[in-house]
C-alpha cells in the first residue's frame, strides 16, 4: 500500500473509529445512564461530534483524496472509498464546527426530555427542545445547500433521494393503499386481535425473542438484545446492539421490534469484515438498512410459513396464553390491518401511511409552513385524514417517536422506502429459492441470512441503493412488489 493510500485509511479509519464510540455513548444513554448523567453525556457526545466532523472536514483530508482521485483504478474498491470519502467531506466543509457541537448538545438534551415527557404526554415541556432542533437543524440544511432543505436532510439517510421524488413515490402509495383500507373495511371475515393482548409473560417473551434472533442467525458473540424505551439498533461487525421493549398484553411490539431490530443486526454483522471500517464498506442508505429489518418483520416474520415452525416455540415460552388459539387464527392476527394510532405497532397496510404524516409535517417544518407549536394538532388532523383516528393525548400522538428529539428529521421516509426494496428484494428471493417455505416451515431462517448477506450485506456500499437494487433485482425500485404483497396477504387473511 502505497504512503498516501496507507495515510488516506489510516484517517477514514479514525473517523470510523470515533463516530462508533459516539453510538456506543448514545446506546449507553437510551439503555443504562441514570438520570442524572444527561448533561454529562451532552458534553462528551458534543466532544465526539466536533472530533469527527473536525477530521471529516480537515482539508489535508480534502488533498490527500483529491491527489489518490487522480490516480486511483475507477473499477477499484479505492475508487468507491474515495468517493465516499468525497461525499461526506465536501459536505462537512460546508458545516460550521460551532453548529454541530451544538446540535450534539441540543439532540442528547432533547432525547432526555423526550424520555420524560413522552409518558406524562407533556408536549408543553418537550417543545423548547425540539425547537431547538429544529432551528439548529434547519440552519444545517441551509449550510449543506441544495435547492431544497430537505434534500440536505435527506442527503444523509439517503444519498441521491430528493423531497420531490418523495413526494411522487408516497402519492401513488397514498392512491393505492387508501383505497385497499377501504376495501378490508367491508372485508367478510376479520382476524379476532384480542388473542394478541392476553397476558403474555415478558419472560417468555424475552426466550422467544432470543430464540427467534438466533435461529435468525444473529452472532451472539458479537452483539447483545436489551430494553430501552424506543427500539433501536447500534454498533456494527463485532459489537452490535439491538433494544426491544416488552409489553405484557401486547405481544407484537417484542416480538416484532426484536425481529426488526435483528433484521438491522444481520446487517451490520453481514458486512465484508475486511472492509467494514472503509468509507464505502458501511451499510447502504438507511433505506436499505431498514429494508432489511422490513423484511424480517413482515415478509419472513408475518408470514404463513414462519409461524407454521414458530407457533410452537412461542407456546412452550409462554405456556397456556394461546390454549384453544388454532394456528390459523394466530397467522390472522398477526396480519390484521387495523389502523391504530402507534407507528412501531401498525400494521403492513397501514404503516406507510404514519410515514407519510411524518413526511408531510416534516416538510412543511422545514418550509416554515408550520411551526412547532402547531404539531399536536396537525399530527391529530393528519392521523383522522389518512387513519380515521385521532390520539386522545400527544404520549400517542406528536410524542411517541425518539426521532424528531435525536435530530433525525428526514429519516422517516427511509422507512417506506425500506418497506418498497424489501418486497422487490423478497420476490428476487423467492425466486432464487423455490423451496423457500418448505425450509421457512423447518425453521430454517438461515437461508435466509445466507442470501442476504450475499446479495446485499457484502456489498456494502459499493453502489448507491438504487443501482444495488438494479443490480439484484433486475429492475428499478417500485412500489408494484410492495403493492403485489400486500394485496396477496389480505385477500388470504380477509378472504376478498
Ligand atoms: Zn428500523
Amino acid at each position: 500500500m502505497s504512503d498516501p493510500v496507507r495515510r488516506f485509511y489510516d484517517h477514514a479509519h479514525q473517523i470510523f473509529d470515533l463516530s462508533q464510540a459516539q453510538q456506543a455513548l448514545e446506546w449507553d444513554q437510551q439503555v443504562l445512564m441514570p438520570s442524572g448523567g444527561v448533561e454529562q453525556r451532552a458534553h462528551q457526545l458534543s466532544a465526539l461530534a466536533a472530533a469527527v466532523h473536525d477530521r471529516v472536514a480537515d482539508p489535508a483530508y480534502g488533498d490527500l483524496i483529491a491527489e489518490l482521485e487522480a490516480s486511483a483504478d475507477p473499477a477499484g474498491p479505492l475508487r468507491d472509498d474515495l468517493r465516499e470519502a468525497r461525499r461526506a467531506h465536501d459536505r462537512a466543509v460546508k458545516i460550521p464546527r460551532r453548529l454541530v457541537e451544538a446540535r450534539a448538545e441540543a439532540c442528547s438534551l432533547a432525547q432526555a426530555a423526550w424520555e420524560e415527557a413522552r409518558p406524562a404526554s407533556d408536549f408543553a415541556a418537550f417543545r423548547p427542545h425540539l425547537e431547538r432542533v429544529l432551528e439548529l437543524t434547519g440552519e444545517l440544511a441551509d449550510a449543506a445547500g441544495g435547492a431544497h432543505r430537505y434534500d440536505a436532510l435527506l442527503d444523509d439517510f439517503e444519498p441521491g433521494m430528493t423531497e420531490a421524488q418523495l413526494r411522487l413515490v408516497f402519492d401513488d402509495l397514498k392512491g393505492r393503499l387508501v383505497p385497499l383500507l377501504e376495501a378490508l373495511r367491508g372485508a367478510p371475515r376479520r382476524p379476532d386481535e384480542t388473542l394478541l393482548a392476553r397476558r403474555f409473560p415478558v419472560a417468555g417473551q424475552q426466550q422467544f425473542c432470543r430464540q427467534v434472533i438466533g435461529d435468525m442467525g444473529f452472532d451472539w458473540n458479537r452483539g447483545r438484545l436489551d430494553v430501552s424505551a424506543h427500539p433501536f439498533t447500534s454498533g456494527t461487525m463485532h459489537d452490535v446492539r439491538l433494544t426491544t421493549r416488552y409489553l405484557e398484553d401486547c405481544l407484537p411490539s417484542a416480538v416484532f421490534g426484536a425481529i426488526h431490530e435483528g433484521g438491522h443486526g444481520l446487517y451490520e454483522q453481514g458486512l465484508d469484515p475486511a472492509r467494514y471500517r472503509d468509507p464505502a464498506g458501511q451499510p447502504g442508505s438507511m433505506g436499505l438498512h431498514e429494508s432489511q429489518s422490513r423484511l424480517w418483520e413482515n415478509l419472513i416474520g408475518r408470514s404463513r410459513a414462519f409461524w407454521a415452525h414458530y407457533y410452537g416455540p412461542l407456546q412452550a415460552a409462554c405456556p397456556g396464553v394461546l390454549d384453544g388459539v388454532a394456528p390459523d387464527a394466530f397467522y390472522r392476527a398477526v396480519n390484521a390491518v387495523t389502523p391504530s394510532l402507534v407507528r412501531v405497532e401498525a400494521d403492513e397496510v397501514t404503516y406507510n401511511l404514519h410515514i407519510i404524516l411524518r413526511f408531510d409535517l416534516e416538510s412543511d417544518l422545514l418550509a416554515g409552513r408550520i411551526a412547532a407549536r402547531d404539531l399536536p394538532g396537525r399530527w391529530r388532523a393528519g392521523m383522522k385524514q389518512y387513519l380515521g383516528l385521532e390520539p386522545a393525548d400527544d404520549r400517542l400522538g406528536v410524542l411517541q417517536d425518539i426521532h424528531w428529539a435525536a435530530g433525525l428529521i428526514g429519516y422517516f421516509p427511509t422507512y417506506a422506502l425500506g418497506n418498497l426494496y424489501a418486497a422487490q428484494f423478497m420476490e428476487q428471493m423467492r425466486r432464487d429459492l423455490p423451496d423457500l417455505d418448505p425450509r421457512l416451515a423447518r425453521g430454517e431462517l438461515g437461508v435466509v441470512k445466507a442470501w442476504l448477506n450475499r446479495n446485499i450485506h457484502r456489498h456494502g456500499r459499493s453502489w448507491p441503493a438504487q443501482e444495488l437494487c438494479r443490480r439484484v433485482t433486475g429492475a428499478a425500485l417500485s412500489a408494484e412488489p410492495l403493492m403485489r404483497h400486500l394485496r396477496a396477504k389480505c385477500a388470504e387473511v380477509y378472504g376478498l
